[in-house]
């Protein structure tokens, strides 16, 4: 699903009437729009923010509610859709990951390690620290 299509299907879990939220999760390379709602909920799990802004590729695909995400629950699941494989046993368990970018001590924060989508700097490819 290239990045378009998932702003598209986003829009089912997006709250129109929601104000802009500080907190953005990046779901850039969710290979369906369970996976990036997979990624939402796991924010939620383990944030006290009512809300986020979800971007995919750079861009703002819009705000994603507590409310809204439950009210697309399960709804949103697309019967034999080709879920990317995650570690099992895993999921409640927050892990925030540090990578950094040496040129320019840049660091960005994720919450999975993708390796289809690891932060890049205008150096390269940004290194996993812990
Ligand atoms: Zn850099």
């Amino acid at each position: 699903m290239d990045s378009d299509d998932l702003i598209f299907e986003l829009g089912t879990l997006v709250d129109e009437s929601a104000a802009p939220a500080p907190d953005t999760v990046d779901v850039t390379g969710s290979g369906t729009l369970r996976a990036a709602e997979r990624r939402l909920r796991d924010f939620f799990l383990h944030s006290s923010a009512p809300a986020v802004t979800v971007t995919v590729g750079g861009r703002t695909a819009g705000v994603v509610t507590r409310r809204s995400l439950d009210a697309a629950g399960g709804t949103a699941a697309e019967p034999g859709a080709g879920e990317r494989l995650e570690p099992l046993g895993d999921s409640t368990r927050y892990r925030l990951l540090v990578f950094a970018c040496r040129p320019c001590d840049r660091t960005e924060h994720r919450m999975h390690y993708d390796l289809r989508d690891l932060p890049e700097c205008a150096h390269g490819r940004m290194e996993l620290q812990r």
